[in-house]
Parts: structure tokens; sequence; C-alpha cells
């Protein structure tokens, strides 16, 4: 036999992509020889709960020993909050592991995964590395047509990914919407709501999510404790779903998917509600000034209502974020994600986001002198002369 280890890989993971993650300030720092400020991930600027960073050094020294693989004080904890049973109560390695196994468990060749356009990587690579075909929905004005994605289900139809706030535009849906498109997902049709930024979307009342999830039995709701509760690095997050699905999900994933130092972390930060407010405050306040600095060099950032913002800036926006990556600010620009002229921006503390809007500033005014050549296309020149 002739055969190669590559050719037994199948076609369809031969074309995914990779995942890009941010660039990690220690490179940046070490190659420009500067201090950086990382605004590229979406995390935390104001660091993990010092509750739950005491948690984990009380637990450390037990690292000798396998962790719960049941993770049952957590599903416990969880559970209560949400009032639902341990059962509904799923603890991935951060809410990626659960976006996959959904994917994994559900479909197969033949089958199709539906998602948005303009969204979150890694539902498309779920979809596809599943072996069906993926279906995108069109997006509106950088946000989900909800429409649009319930008139593309068809038979072939398994799962729907949708994510609220949305990851990377920043743009939410309300309550109604959604209930009026779960109302029109049919039964036998799973819809995976992602509510990894849902703290951060202060203006609009979204925080009931587990009311819809009682009233329909074909809803995933995914949870990380990456974003307002500061805990990307420990890799952990959770699923509220049917137990039917749960326990499928549990055969497939890794006997000990979260370790013991996350769990605790995770345990300890869901108590430290003063930690969760600080975020949500700090955030809503430095959203609203980093989305009006960049406005007034220009820009049109689109209303966010997460911890990042995602603004449109022309043919540059590469080069635009190499000239601040240069600076010490580590932006993201979007081609990977399917907006080639666009670039996201974390919210960062008070004084990160004054660097990153100066050192904007900076490269906008040119050093050289061509403002013009580097301003937002969208700008008339009008515009840009009366700053
Ligand atoms: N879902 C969305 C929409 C995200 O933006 C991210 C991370 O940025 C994740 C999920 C992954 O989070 P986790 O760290 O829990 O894997």
């Amino acid at each position: 036999m002739t055969r190669t280890i590559e050719e037994l890989i199948p076609d369809y993971l031969r074309g995914l992509p990779v995942y890009i993650p941010g660039k990690p300030i220690e490179e940046v720092e070490r190659e420009l020889k500067i201090h950086a400020v990382k605004l590229a991930s979406n995390e935390n600027p104001l660091g993990p709960s010092p509750m739950a960073m005491a948690a984990a050094r009380a637990v450390l020294g037990d690292s000798n020993r396998y962790p719960d693989g049941g993770t049952h004080l957590l599903r416990a904890k969880l559970a209560e909050r949400w009032g639902v049973s341990a059962e509904e109560i799923f603890i991935g390695l951060g809410s990626s592991e659960i976006i996959d196994l959904a994917a994994r468990v559900l479909l197969r060749a033949g089958w199709q995964g539906l998602t948005s356009e303009g969204t979150y990587a890694p539902f498309s690579v779920a979809i596809r590395a599943s072996g069906a075909e993926l279906a995108l929905a069109p997006q509106r004005e950088f946000a989900f047509d909800l429409q649009a994605i319930a008139k593309a289900i068809t038979p072939k139809t398994g799962v729907i990914y949708l994510a609220n706030p949305n990851n990377p535009t920043g743009s939410a849906f309300g309550r109604e919407e959604l209930e009026e498109f779960l109302a029109a997902v049919p039964d036998g049709v799973l819809a995976v709501l992602d509510e990894a930024y849902i703290h951060y979307a202060v203006s609009m009342e979204l925080r009931d999510s587990e009311e819809i999830y009682r009233k329909r039995k074909n809803l995933l709701i995914l949870r990380t404790f990456s974003k307002v509760y500061g805990l990307a690095g420990l890799r952990i997050g959770y699923a509220i779903g049917r137990p039917e699905l749960l326990a499928a999900m549990n055969k497939l994933r890794t006997p000990f998917n979260t370790s013991g130092v996350a769990q605790a972390s995770a345990l300890a930060a869901l108590d430290d509600k003063e930690h969760v407010t600080r975020c949500i405050e700090t955030n809503a306040t430095e959203r609203k000034r980093l989305s009006e600095g960049l406005a007034k060099l220009g820009f049109r950032p689109v209303a966010s209502e997460a911890n990042f913002v995602f603004m449109v800036v022309g043919p540059e926006a590469t080069a635009l974020s190499d000239e601040l990556l240069q600076m010490g600010v580590i932006v993201r620009p979007l081609g990977w994600m399917g907006f080639p002229e666009a670039m996201r921006i974390s919210v960062g503390t008070a004084e990160e986001n004054d660097k990153c809007l100066s050192a904007m500033a900076r490269v906008l005014n040119g050093k050289d002198g061509d403002a013009l050549k580097r301003a937002p296309t969208q700008l008339k020149k009008d515009e840009l002369a009366a700053r």
C-alpha cells in the first residue's frame, strides 16, 4: 500500500483556516523593545477577581491530583443560579470547546450548519470540521439578520450558531427579536446562543435568557469565564442545555477537560459580584470614551454592546494596525474574519485606551504629513479639514 498519512486527512479538514490569535504582548515587547498594550483579544483589562486568584492559589498544591472530571461543585452552583438541574450544565475548556462539541455531536456529511457572515470564525470551523456543509446568511449593517437566518433553514440544517453580542462587530439583538427567531426554528434544529459578551450589553435587557431557555427545548446557551470574570488564561466556560445533548457531548470531551485551578477560580469568580460590577462599569465608561475618541479622529465605530469596538477604516486597515503595532499598540485587523477593511480594538483601561488614541492620532496625522492618504476612507476631505 502506498498511501501517506496526509492522504488520510479528509478533504473537508484540509481546507480549514487556522485560527489566528492576537499577537502575544511578550512577543511584541521582545521584538520592538518597547512597552506594549494589547487590545486585540477582548480580554478583561482589570484582571481576574482577587477572590478567584486566592481560590486558585489555595488549590494549586493539589495539582498532582486529577481534577474533578464531573465538575460537581461548579455545575451545582451554576444549576442553582440558572434554576435548572446539574444535568443541564456542561463545563467546557472555554466555550470554544463547546462550540466544537455541538457540531461534532449533531452534524456530519450530508447535514448543514448555519451561521451568519461576519461572526466568530470558530462557528464556521466547527461546522466544516464535522464534515457538514457550511451555510452563511448575510449580515445587515454589521448585525445578525435573524430573519435572513430563519429563511436559510432547510431540512438539512442541524445546528445554527448565533453570538449575542456579536464578535467582531459588537452589535446585539434584543429579546423580542430572538424569541421571534426561535419560534421559526424547527424543534429538530439546535440553536446555539453564544453569550460570551452578554454582561457588557448594559443598554439592552438581555440577561434573562434563562426564561427563553425554559420555553425552548432546542437551545444551547454558551457562557464563558474568559471575559467579564477575567479568567481567559484558565480556559473554562459552560453551557446550559438539555440533558440528552449534554450527555452526548460528555462522551466526546476529554475526561478531565478543565483543571482544578480553573474550576476553583470559576466558583470563586461567580461570588465576586463587586469585581463583575466594576468590570462592567469600567467597560461601559471606557467603551464610550474610546468610541468617542475614535469618532473625533474621523472614524465611524459601530455602536458596541461588548468589550471591543469595531470600525471600517478602509483598504489600509492592515497597514494601520501594523503602524500601531510599531508604536506598541496591538489591535486586530479583521481580514481573517471576512472584513479586510476593518479593525477591532478591545476596550482597555483608561491608560491603555489613551495610549491607543494618541498612537492612532499620530499615525493619522502622519509623521510624514500624508494625513489624507492615511485617513479613514469614509471621511470626505472637507470633514477632515474641519477637524
Ligand atoms: N465566543 C465568542 C463570541 C468569542 O468572541 C470568544 C472569544 O473571544 C469565545 C466564544 C471563546 O471564549 P473562550 O475563551 O470561552 O473559549
